[in-house]
């Protein structure tokens, strides 16, 4: 069952993983064998009583199946820290907060490697240091050039936090040398311009990837799981090429690695690696080719978030572990429900990033969107409510499912009503190319509810006379938004259509379109009206697109020309605010966004007025001149309001309501807050 107990040497390691790679196809009992949670960042690290909760977190996960947990990047010193209060390991009294983490992952059969990230020229401090002085473009602070003694105590200082992490009861240490944090930053030539021993030839910029694992492997001995997580794939100009890499690899091996992980693209390129826009199992090719050259086992990764998925990569043969991080934060019992053939139940990480990197990115606690419970383990603990109540939803978006499904996992008896089927906004966003995977957070909620014995009560509109008498002890209303219609001069106008009925009717809508309102769904909507393709068609589509070379002809395996969108329509997008459209949009995908619109052509202006509509189009004032955009549709994207006219009703007789998500307050409110407010009213009842 373990995923590596032998010493270290490479029969012995082989020996130990035929176990693991025993007949591929007796179903999700492999990938129990197999499935590895890779490093994830939850801020927990650093906050105030966070290994306590660490331990709850892990351990659910442990408790699930999963084979190895790899924890969030801990630095080995100081300059290496992400930010200047992140996580150290270095001294020996560290090791005790670890120590809790460690022992409950081992009260089940799962083993834990601690992941060492120096962050290099990405750190977010001024003791930022680096193998050359240059700045990256996603930092404001300049690094210093270390010198060649700096570089030999930064090894040391590698080993000893492996050597902590032993003592700390770990099972190993994963060496984090892609993404572009300091290691890369060593290996490739865009970073690394130093005429020492560490820079110039390729032979001398891997020299210190390499004495950190010898370094490691010296000081762990050899019953000690070491993980390289080497860049695969650096997606940039002077970044390695594939002889590099079988190069680097077959070192690494040499070295005394036990496992090599898959590192994809560095943090600072704008091509995307983890998004859902990024083609399900998208880079697991690069494991593969790999694969051929290289005998200690390897780990694939990247928006793999079903037993499926990750089943047919090992059964191809792209890999021999699979690492997935979202999905277990989406759902702790991964594999547990895979192994025992539920995958239908299983909650999936719909890759939005917005409960996760997102909030990292301000410097929030990461949870999950879809699982609002992850990281929040000790807060919102598996237990059952003291009295078992009558809750009535009504409204089920995400917001009403996700009360309907806290609520009745809490012992209560749950009566629901939508006016129309399950899921609400999701049901919309799920028609907008790159989010059909939204489709899987409303079918998971829809199989939860039957589990769950919720009465769930679809296409009925409920109205006052129905709930005036209820003796229901809570009335919860989640009843959404509505599209705002803007106060413009001819906005009944046949050309004008809200954004529901064109997400709806998308075939009907022409070629030359005007979007009111850059925010969220003004970006979705452009992204629908730039491609028709069906997902398939897109997902070809992609790597071209984004200039990714699966031949890996050149350096960084990017293709020569990036291609850009052919649109399928002319698109404006409009706002009336003068600053860069989807600014406000999330951190980790915004850019993404604004990129795949300009690609496209999509012609977004801001700083403009709208001052009439009629049969020759929509008329602007744009940064003072008058302006008509000669469009067949105008499509309105101008926010919502709330819909509380049956709350307020049965709030003014005295009945026990409540409200959230949209229905609460509708300015700015997004999917992550709606489902976590729908579980904090579940823990209140
Ligand atoms: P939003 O983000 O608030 O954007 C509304 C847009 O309408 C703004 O561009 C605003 O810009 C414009 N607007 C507001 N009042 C207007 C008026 N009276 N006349 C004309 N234009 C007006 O709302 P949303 O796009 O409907 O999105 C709703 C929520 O869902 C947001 O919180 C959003 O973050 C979330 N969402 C997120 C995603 C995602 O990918 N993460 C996708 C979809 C939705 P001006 O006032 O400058 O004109």
């Amino acid at each position: 069952m373990s995923i590596y107990n032998g010493p270290m040497n490479k029969n012995a390691a082989k020996s130990h993983f035929s176990l693991l790679m025993s007949p591929l196809n007796l179903g999700y009992t492999v990938l129990k064998n197999r499935a590895i949670m890779g490093s994830m960042h939850t801020g927990l690290e650093e906050s105030w009583n966070g290994y306590e909760k660490l331990a709850k977190f892990y351990q659910e996960r442990a408790k699930g199946g999963v084979a190895l947990i790899v924890t969030g990047g801990i630095s080995p010193t100081f300059s290496g820290r992400l930010s200047l209060f992140s996580s150290q390991l270095s001294l020996f009294f560290q090791i005790a907060k670890h120590r809790k983490v460690v022992r409950a992952v081992h009260a089940y059969e799962t083993k834990m490697c601690l992941q060492i990230l120096h962050a290099g020229r990405y750190a977010y401090h001024p003791f930022a240091v680096a193998p050359s002085a240059i700045k990256s473009p996603i930092s404001p602070f300049s690094p210093k050039a270390l010198t060649g003694k700096q570089i030999k105590k930064l090894i040391k200082a590698y080993a000893n936090t492996a050597r902590l992490a032993k003592r700390a009861g770990y099972d190993g240490v994963e060496v984090m040398g892609s993404e572009g944090y300091l290691i890369n930053e060593f290996i490739c030539s865009n970073t690394n311009k130093r005429k020492d021993e560490w820079g110039g030839s390729f032979e001398n910029r891997i020299r210190f990837s390499l004495e950190i694992i010898r370094a490691i492997r010296r000081v762990v001995g050899e019953n000690f799981i070491i993980i390289y997580r080497l860049s695969m794939l650096d997606l940039h100009k002077e970044g390695s090429d594939w002889s590099e890499i079988v190069s680097h690899a077959k070192q690494v091996e040499k070295a005394g690695a036990t496992l090599i992980n898959t590192g994809i693209g560095w943090h600072e390129v704008r091509i995307p690696t983890i998004a859902a826009v990024v083609p399900e199992a998208a880079f697991t090719w690069v494991t593969k080719k790999l694969k051929q050259s290289i005998d200690i086992p390897l780990i694939t990764s990247n928006r793999i978030n079903s037993p499926e998925l990750a089943e047919s990569c090992l059964q191809n043969g792209d890999a021999d572990l699979v690492s997935m991080a979202r999905p277990f934060l989406a759902d702790s019992q991964f594999v547990e429900k895979a192994k025992n053939n539920q995958s239908q139940l299983i909650n999936k990480c719909i890759a939005c990033n917005q409960g996760c990197l997102d909030r990292v990115f301000k410097q929030q606690r990461a949870t999950c969107m879809v699982n609002p419970r992850a990281a929040y383990e000790c807060e919102y603990p598996l237990t059952k409510a003291e009295s078992s109540k009558t809750i009535i939803i009504v409204g089920l978006g995400v917001a009403g499912l996700s009360c309907a499904y806290y609520a009745a996992k809490r012992g209560h008896r749950v009566i629901a009503y939508d006016a129309a089927n399950l899921g609400g906004q999701f049901n919309l966003a799920a028609e907008i190319p790159g989010k059909e995977i939204y489709r899987e957070t409303v079918r998971y909620y829809d199989e939860q509810m039957s589990v769950l014995n919720v009465d769930v009560h679809r296409n009925r509109k409920v109205v006052f006379e129905d709930l005036r008498d209820s003796d229901a002890d809570a009335i919860v209303f989640a009843t959404g938004v509505s599209p705002r219609k803007p106060d413009i001069p001819g906005i009944d106008h046949s050309s004008v259509i809200d954004y529901e009925t064109a997400i709806k009717n998308k075939s009907a809508i022409k070629d030359r379109v005007a979007i009111i309102g850059a925010g969220g769904i003004g970006f979705d909507v452009a992204e629908m009206l730039i491609s028709d393709d069906e997902k398939n068609t897109r997902e070809d589509k992609w790597y071209e697109l984004w200039g990714v070379d699966k031949q890996y002809k050149n350096r960084g395996g990017l293709l020569n020309d990036k291609v850009n969108h052919e649109a399928r329509r002319t698109v404006y997008l409009l706002q009336r605010k003068d600053e860069k459209p989807g600014k406000n949009l999330a951190r980790t995908t915004g850019w993404i966004r604004r990129l795949t619109l300009r690609k496209a052509g999509v012609k977004m202006l801001s700083d403009l007025s709208y001052e009439k509509i009629d049969d020759f189009g929509l008329h602007i004032m744009h940064q003072g001149e008058n302006e008509t955009l000669d469009v067949d549709n105008i499509i309105v994207c101008a926010g919502q309001q709330s819909e509380t006219a049956l709350y307020n009703q049965l709030n003014d007789i005295g009945q026990p309501v409540f409200v959230i998500g949209g229905a609460k307050k509708a300015a700015e409110l997004d999917a992550e807050t709606a489902i976590r407010e729908g579980m904090e009213l579940a823990y209140r009842f």
